[in-house]
């Protein structure tokens, strides 16, 4: 097909005054005697058509007048700059073709809807403003995150999705028939990440995690975009570092380059350009003290819930890390602190605003009879980590890492009230379709 010019290039100012072609979809349209005004979308923006009676002939005029919304078409044009139309520019047509002219009732018309029937609808709801926003924000934020990793030396890997093990613990695995046999979904790369850093050095992963999450909350799906970092030579200082250097790129990158969407989603990119290194460390210990000098139960041993992280967040403004978590809340591979064995090298990042744990990682264990020890104390079977214990065997590092979840920080940096808007099409433990 011959090329059309794309909205976002009209939009940058650089065709004012040119005839230009453009394609896309009629997101809405409102008529006034002798003028329509469309406003068409075409995936890399929105932009105000003029369709005018005495501009255009006749039969386009009409067509202009039963034209359905979400139908496709072709307008030609000259570029106008006009303050009053959304984004500053309007294209004055002088001639359109509608491609398919869409049924009348498009289901997602500008009217309220509940949120399930938008999830119900989700395959036409994509293209609302909202949704387009959300979802180039978490491409940004994706190919910023790239960007930073490979240009610090870190090379790309991908680890198997079926599995044979678990890494975080059954109550969430997934499973599914394998032949005559089962396997699992994995719940993160970690333990073939620690295989691969024997041959790559410094790796990361964007890849899908599967865990069967059975309760509803506001920031759990059963399927997430997991990106995940590992590195040998390394110890929990040095993992927090690489976090909080590759968080703060993403940040200032997004509010560079995606200001007019965060802005539209009511976030100010200034807000994310103030954050930067270091982020403040507290201890698992200093968190719990804090919780209970305001008068919230907790027992220390267990893992830091929403509630407890929202109350945490409310005394920070920027993102900060909750380090040396007890051993019992979390899973076997995290390394044991030497000096106090109960609790480990570990640390979780946690937004704030309320958002709470967007991160979770630290210093792995590296010796193989801690780790056979570790294996044991979670009820696991060492026979079913053979090959992972045996990384232990042939030429052990000190190495840690982590796992960021794209949607809770897409979730945070968006200001959205659920995850499940941070991804297209969502799996929740009630819903799969569409
Ligand atoms: P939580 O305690 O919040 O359930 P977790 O401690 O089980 O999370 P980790 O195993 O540390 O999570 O996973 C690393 C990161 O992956 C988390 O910090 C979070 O950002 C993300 N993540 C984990 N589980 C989910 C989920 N079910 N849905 C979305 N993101 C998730
Ligand atoms: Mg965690």
């Amino acid at each position: 097909m011959e090329s059309a010019t794309s909205i976002s290039e009209i939009l940058s100012g650089k065709k004012v005054n040119e005839d230009v072609t453009i394609r896309g979809w009629l997101h809405n349209k409102r008529s006034s005697g002798g003028i329509h005004f469309f406003i068409v979308r075409d995936g890399t923006g929105v932009i105000q058509c003029t369709i005018k009676k005495d501009r255009v002939a006749e039969d386009v005029f009409d067509a202009a007048k039963k034209i359905t919304q979400e139908s496709t078409m072709e307008i030609r044009g000259v570029v106008k700059e006009d303050q009053r139309a959304p984004g500053g520019y309007e294209i004055q047509a002088c001639d359109m073709k509608i491609l398919h002219l869409a049924e009348e009732g498009f289901p997602v018309a500008k009217k309220y809807h509940g949120p399930d029937f938008l999830l119900d609808h989700r395959h036409l709801w994509i293209r609302s403003q909202k949704m387009q926003r959300i979802l180039r924000v978490r491409a940004g934020m994706l190919r910023a995150a790239r960007e930073w990793l490979d240009q610090n030396g870190f090379t790309e890997f991908h680890a198997p999705t079926l599995i044979s093990a678990a890494c975080e613990g059954g109550a969430t695995l997934f499973t599914v028939k394998y032949f005559d046999g089962e396997a699992y979904l994995t719940q993160s790369w970690q333990l073939y990440a620690e295989a691969a850093i024997a041959s790559l050095g410094k790796i990361y992963t964007i890849a899908p995690s599967f865990r069967a999450e059975k309760s509803k909350t506001r920031r759990h799906l059963t399927e997430f975009w997991h990106l995940e970092v590992e590195v040998p030579w390394c110890d929990l200082e040095g993992i927090m570092k690489i976090e909080e250097d590759l968080l703060t790129y993403i940040l200032h990158s997004l509010a560079e380059r995606s200001a007019r969407d965060l802005e539209a989603l009511g976030r100010q990119p200034g807000d994310l350009l103030k954050i930067n290194p270091p982020f403040p460390r507290i201890t698992y210990d200093e968190a719990v003290e804090m919780l209970n000098r305001d008068g919230v139960k907790f027992e220390w041993g267990n893992d830091l819930g929403w509630i407890e992280e929202k109350r945490l967040t409310l005394k920070f403004d920027k993102p900060f890390f909750v380090t040396h978590y007890p051993r019992s809340a979390k899973a076997f591979y995290h390394k044991p602190d030497p000096r106090r064995p109960e609790v480990t090298l570990s640390a979780d990042l946690l937004a704030p605003e309320g958002y709470g744990e967007i991160t979770g990682g630290g210093q792995r264990i590296e010796n193989i009879n801690d780790l056979l020890d570790r294996i044991r104390e979670n009820n696991l079977n060492p026979e079913d980590y053979k090959w992972y214990i045996d990384l232990r065997r042939y030429g052990s590092v000190p190495h840690a890492g982590f796992g960021l979840g794209v949607e809770r920080t897409v979730a945070w940096v968006c200001k959205l009230n659920h995850i499940r808007d941070a991804i297209a099409f969502p799996r929740l433990i009630n819903r799969i379709y569409p």
